[in-house]
């Protein structure tokens, strides 16, 4: 079989009932399924035959995206559902719990802060926000009721790189579970199980959907934790071993908390995933291009692209995720004034929040994601108002600078 991420993907082959012989996997849109006998409906629901019960609780098509996903990111166990956050926070249902602490960065996508910060401190989990680079301090932070330790493998929008190969030797010594979040950086350029996470989210509303074209989550389980250490996982460690985790998410809390995945998305993202390695590998290339040349203006304070060499996390990011390792960047003008007035003038690129639609887009983010925060909390998540965030897009490099160059000057 190849290595090829794109290969795998396409030859992902499905059982065909149908009739009409689909080259497709069809878009089963329907809520329940049929039995023939009352006996079959029991095996079902037991889950003695693998014939599907109810959407919420699986689909075919969702099923099949799920089976792309596996072969194209490795993992043991994939659960598609309804959103990025809904990932998240099916991960932090399943492992936390009332007097537990979760151990983690506050620089983080605004609504992951959000679920840590405002969210979970009233189901009774503490969150302790630390310098996830600095790993005495994690240390110091994880004890006894330590949940999980979570991160994001490039931060949106700080750009931090963990060296994840150093924080999942401390989180395998100390015997807690490592969950990574890799939206940013796609499975062609780097797989976070090479370097010891042990549950990874995705929002596949990003890189995977194909051009901004629906909501969707990933949760990847990839098998390799022992979760007879983890306090809430006892029961499921004891009966499924290493895939613990799979069996109480699937069981239990991803059908209680009901966001799955519509197959229609499924659809979508199923498509989207053929064609990710060609548009990331144009966009990323694209936008370090744009950053190498932004770098150069006199109109811009500074630019933060992993992979520039003047970027603090240049070798570890190289180390990690190759030559490049995302589509997204930072860069600084003179004062939140000269950003309004740039971004107002931008005629190509879009003025619009999300990741790596095949459209080029900026976003200037202490006064958008982060718009509705005290400021206390603007403080903590540390974000300056010079700050713009580019994602790119699929146009032609010499358009874009184009734009750029007509917008500032
Ligand atoms: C967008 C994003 C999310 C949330 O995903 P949704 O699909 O919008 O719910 C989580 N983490 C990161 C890093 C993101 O960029």
């Amino acid at each position: 079989m190849s290595e090829n991420i794109t290969t795998k993907i396409l030859e992902t082959s499905f059982a065909k009932n149908d009739l009409n012989n689909p080259l497709s996997m069809p878009v089963y849109n329907t809520a329940a399924y049929e039995f023939a006998t009352a006996e079959e409906m029991e095996a079902a629901f037991i889950g003695k035959s693998a014939f599907h019960t109810y959407t919420r609780i699986s689909n075919p098509t969702v099923e099949f995206f799920e089976k792309r996903v596996q072969q194209a990111s490795g993992a043991m166990g994939v659960t598609a559902v309804s959103s990025g956050m809904a990932a998240i926070s099916n991960v932090f249902m399943t492992l936390a719990f009332s007097g537990a602490n979760i151990v983690t960065t506050s620089h983080l996508f605004g609504n992951t802060f959000s679920v840590l910060q405002f969210t979970l401190a009233n189901f009774g989990v503490e969150v302790r926000f630390c310098d996830l680079l600095n790993l005495d301090e994690v240390e110091k932070n994880i004890d006894e009721n330590t949940a999980l330790v979570f991160t994001e493998v490039i931060t949106n929008p700080h750009l931090e790189v963990v060296d994840l190969k150093a924080l999942s030797d401390l989180t395998r010594k100390k015997q807690v579970p490592l969950v990574v979040d890799t939206t940013v950086v796609p499975w062609c350029a780097f797989k976070s199980r090479d370097f010891g996470a042990n549950i990874e989210v995705v929002s596949s509303t990003k890189y995977i959907s194909g051009g901004a074209t629906s909501i969707g989550g990933l949760i990847l389980d990839h098998g390799n934790f022992d979760w007879s250490h983890s306090k809430r996982l006892t029961f499921e460690a004891n009966k499924f071993g290493s895939m613990a985790f799979h069996a109480k998410l699937r069981g239990e809390i991803f059908r209680n908390f009901g966001a799955c995945m519509s197959p229609q998305t499924a659809y979508q993202q199923t498509l989207g995933l053929e064609t990710m390695e060609l548009r990331f590998n144009q966009a990323a290339n694209t936008g370090l291009e744009l950053a190498q040349w932004l770098e150069t203006l006199p109109e811009v304070k500074k630019v933060s692209h992993n992979s520039l060499e003047s970027n603090p996390f240049y070798a570890i990011s190289a180390m990690q995720f190759g030559k490049v390792g995302t589509a997204m960047f930072t860069f600084e003008l003179a004062d939140k004034a000269a950003c309004y007035a740039f971004m107002n003038k931008l005629k190509l690129i879009r003025r619009a929040t999300n990741l790596f639609d095949n459209k080029s887009l900026i976003i200037h983010p202490l006064s958008t994601i982060y718009g509705t925060f005290s400021p206390e909390m603007k403080e903590k998540v540390g974000i300056s108002d010079t700050l713009l965030r580019f994602s790119t897009g699929l146009e032609h490099v010499e358009d874009l600078k184009s734009d750029i160059l007509q917008a500032l000057r």
